[in-house]
């Protein structure tokens, strides 16, 4: 990911019902802020747009000098419910003057009424429980960590693989990093654990084969039995797309960890609370996964995780041997409650679902219109990305992804930095609130940009 350019430009005025630019972007005046943090920070925080976020309500995101963009980055795939919800801060307010901030594991009331409230979510709401933790991260290795222990305890230390995909991302620390698809991530472990493997994922354009025969090919050829298998560990959607798996493949996924007494793990993380029209992303495929890690949209705020699995995995630790110090923490899991709420009460899983029709098809002709520099398009709901390449090839194209993102920031719409193997996807993901105008205005400012950067 290239570092942003901190040089002031005077670009054009914007001053719409949704988006306002009137100084140079960056601002000047924000420059001894990114200074200071250049100074105290390590460098890896410094890979997005250079904005000072000073306040986001709903589907915006204003700084202190007057700008406001309209969001298409949800933070990053967080506020599901909109930005600053008041539901949500009221609700944190009121624990915080009561005032009740930490508890660590011993029992607040609100946990119990947000563990029967994502237990209510899940496929079988009399098998299910919760764990919950902080980050998405602590979420997929306690998945790993209960896979593995429930095929030690029930068949012995053979069956101990984990399988993931190529181009996986399951967050920063050490299980989920080994669980990682690319080799980049994991290279400063050297000598890694050799029960993470990884298997093609069917993206059905990286890997053009979208067949389950090579699932077990892969797994055939790295020496592996289906009976020493743990684990299947799959992003519900690969967040470097966002790549779906093909509804038949999931299936057949399903079946074989099924006959096989696999434990499948949905990580939820970034697709789960609607993002892609349903509830959950591997509603679409029609399975029921044994755990799902779920995060970011479980607030649309504060930090708060969450394992939700079936009984009989879930309850393989004893009492205090599987907790973490701000695991349920009463501020997060009181965000969590109001956020579900909004979720159900605005019906934002349906609206995601009905914006996307809109979102979608307009980003594809987008793409269609640039389809030599714009190479592919894959969208759900109200998640997209569109890989960016190397005119007339598939070879990415990380520095043009950058152009249009800046584009696209210098007129008032925000995205993080590009994703992707190599950061050539643009990936756009606006709150599921998002207004059908703002949403078209979004669009059209995307199109400008791209026909700007990439000539009509
Ligand atoms: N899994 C997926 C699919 C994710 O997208 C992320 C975060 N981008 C994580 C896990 C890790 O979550 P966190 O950054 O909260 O640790």
């Amino acid at each position: 990911m290239a570092e942003y350019d901190l040089t002031p430009v005077n670009v054009p005025k914007v001053k719409t019902r949704f988006r306002t630019i009137r100084t140079a972007i960056p601002v000047p005046a924000s420059l001894p802020i990114f200074e200071e943090l250049r100074r105290s920070e390590p460098r890896s925080m410094a890979g997005q747009p250079p904005i000072i976020w000073h306040k986001a309500d709903n589907f915006t995101v204003h700084d202190k000098w007057g700008n406001r963009w309209i969001d298409w980055s949800s933070g990053v795939l967080i506020t599901n419910a909109g930005h600053g919800r008041k539901e949500i801060a009221a609700a944190v307010k009121k624990l915080a003057d009561r005032p009740l901030l930490a508890t660590y594991v011993f029992v607040h009331e609100d946990r119990a009424t947000l563990a029967r409230m994502l237990r209510e979510i899940s496929p079988d709401a009399n098998n299910y429980q919760v764990f919950l933790l902080s980050t998405g991260s602590e979420a997929t290795e306690n998945c790993i960590k209960l896979a593995k222990t429930y095929a030690l305890q029930q068949y012995g230390p053979h069956k101990k693989y984990l399988v993931s995909f190529h181009n996986a991302f399951h967050g920063r620390t050490m299980g989920a990093q080994l669980a990682a698809g690319n080799e980049r991530p994991k290279a400063w472990m050297v000598d890694r654990d050799r029960t993470f493997v990884q298997v093609p994922f069917p993206d059905g354009y990286k890997n053009k084969d979208t067949s389950f025969e090579l699932f077990l090919h892969s797994l055939t050829e790295q020496g592996i039995k289906p009976g020493d298998i743990a684990g299947v560990m799959s992003e519900a959607y690969q967040g470097v797309g966002p790549d779906f798996l093909p509804v038949e493949y999931a299936r057949e996924l399903a079946t074989f960890c099924r006959k096989h007494d696999i434990v499948l793990i949905m990580d939820e993380v970034q697709s789960g609370f609607g993002r892609t029209g349903k509830m959950f992303c591997f509603e679409h495929y029609g399975i029921q996964p044994d755990l799902i890690a779920c995060g970011k949209g479980i607030t649309s705020s504060l930090p708060l995780s969450a394992v939700i699995g079936r009984k009989e995995i879930m309850g393989l630790y004893a009492p205090g041997s599987m907790t973490s110090t701000h695991s349920a923490s009463p501020l997060a899991v009181a965000a969590a409650i109001n956020n579900l709420k909004i979720i159900k009460e605005e019906r934002l899983v349906e609206r995601a679902a009905r914006l996307g029709k809109i979102f979608c098809p307009e980003l594809q002709r987008i793409q269609q219109k640039h389809a030599l520099a714009l190479g592919c398009f894959q969208g759900k709901g109200l998640v997209a990305g569109i890989q960016v390449v190397k005119p007339g090839t598939r070879e990415p194209d990380p520095a043009m992804a950058q152009k249009i993102n800046v584009a696209c920031f210098q007129k008032g719409l925000l995205m993080f930095a590009p994703v992707g193997v190599a950061g050539e996807c643009l990936k756009v993901c606006p709150p599921l609130t998002i207004s059908e105008p703002a949403l078209r205005e979004s669009l059209a400012v995307f199109e400008e940009a791209v026909n700007e950067v990439l000539g009509c």
